[in-house]
Parts: structure tokens; C-alpha cells; sequence
């Protein structure tokens, strides 16, 4: 970014001056399996949300900074790749268009690149959702008929599948995701995220 070159980079999780777009302190999450959401078989995380990562998703998706997004990609790809499951499919959780329109990108997409480098796996783009209100500020048990109303397949669904998100919020999205899925024949789904906000 060309604002570095008037004030050197902060870290983007915790401020620390001079320390790069993302320090080595904030960058060093060990990933932790979290509560799968309901109708997922697991769900994986790289860092809290509540904490210096949750903070640098929030500038990546709001600002938006798509440099940080890849930044924060590549790290947790590196970290949770060697994770993951043999023989399935990465399927990015997708956002309405117009959103993805305004920011320019998807952080699940950037994410699911980043992760088919360290673990290279069939990626299924093949979920996509229709416009509507945003999750924030809306109930649980709301969330998930949000979303469900509004998602839809685009292609043919592998048996097994990791579902890649920024952040499981709830983890109404991902239930709704699986559940359409599952209906389309997949029989083993899980979750990995940047950040899982259930978790501290
Ligand atoms: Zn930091």
C-alpha cells in the first residue's frame, strides 16, 4: 500500500509500529478444532475472533484491504492445511454479489487459494447465496432461514466437503450451507475459518 512509505506498516491485529502488515506474535495461532455447528461433522479454527486476528478480518473485510486478506490467508492456510481432511473438496461459503462487488473480493475465495496451495484438493465453488439482510445484528434461530431462503447450487456436489469461511459467527451460515449440501448428496461436511467467534 503506498500510505507505508509515509507511515511505516503497522502490525493490522494489535498496532505495534514498524512490524509489518501482521506481527509475528499475532501471526503465531495454533489451530483448534471448535464445536462443529449443528448438521457438520467438524469445524477447525485458526484464531479467536475476540483477539488481534478477529481485529485484522474486520479491517480486511470493512476497509477493505485485499493485500491483508491474502496476508492473513497464506498464514492460516499454513497453519491449518496440514490439517485437513484426504479426498475432499474445498467449498468456499459464499457472499451476495453485491457485497462481494463493494469489496472488490471474497475472503473465504482468497482463503480457499491459499489453502489448495498447502494442501492441493479439488476446489467446488458451488454454493451462492442471493441478496438479503445482513447476519449481524439478526437472532440465531433467524440466521439460519436468512441464509437457507437464499442459497442455491451451482454444481455437482462432492461427497466430501470442507466448507472454508472468514468467520463462524454463530455457526448459522455453515448448518445452512451443510444442510443444502447434504440435500445434494454430500455425506461428510466440516468447517475450517480464519476465526470462530464461539471460541476464546
Ligand atoms: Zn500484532
Amino acid at each position: 500500500m503506498c500510505l507505508d512509505w509515509i507511515w511505516p506498516t503497522a502490525c493490522a491485529g494489535c498496532d505495534r509500529p514498524l512490524a509489518g502488515r501482521l506481527c509475528v506474535e499475532c501471526a503465531a495461532n495454533r489451530p483448534a478444532a471448535t464445536a462443529p455447528p449443528a448438521g457438520l461433522d467438524f469445524a477447525t479454527a485458526w484464531a479467536p475472533y475476540a483477539g488481534p486476528i478477529g481485529r485484522a478480518v474486520r479491517r480486511t473485510k470493512y476497509v477493505p484491504d485485499r493485500d491483508l486478506g491474502v496476508l492473513l490467508s497464506v498464514r492460516a492456510a499454513e497453519a491449518l492445511g496440514p490439517l485437513m481432511v484426504d479426498e475432499a473438496a474445498w467449498v468456499p461459503v459464499p457472499s451476495p454479489w453485491d457485497r462481494r462487488l463493494w469489496r472488490g473480493f471474497s475472503l473465504p475465495h482468497l482463503f480457499v487459494r491459499e489453502l489448495n496451495r498447502c494442501r492441493p484438493q479439488p476446489i467446488a465453488d458451488v454454493l451462492a447465496i442471493g441478496r438479503g439482510p445482513r447476519q449481524a445484528g439478526i437472532a440465531t434461530w433467524d440466521r439460519r432461514a436468512n441464509v437457507a431462503g437464499r442459497l442455491r447450487i451451482t454444481g455437482s456436489v462432492p461427497p466430501r466437503v470442507v466448507l472454508v469461511d472468514d468467520v463462524v459467527t454463530t455457526g448459522a451460515t455453515a448448518t445452512a450451507c451443510a444442510d443444502l449440501l447434504r440435500l445434494e448428496g454430500a455425506k461428510h461436511v466440516g468447517i475450517v475459518a480464519l476465526c470462530d467467534a464461539r471460541s476464546r
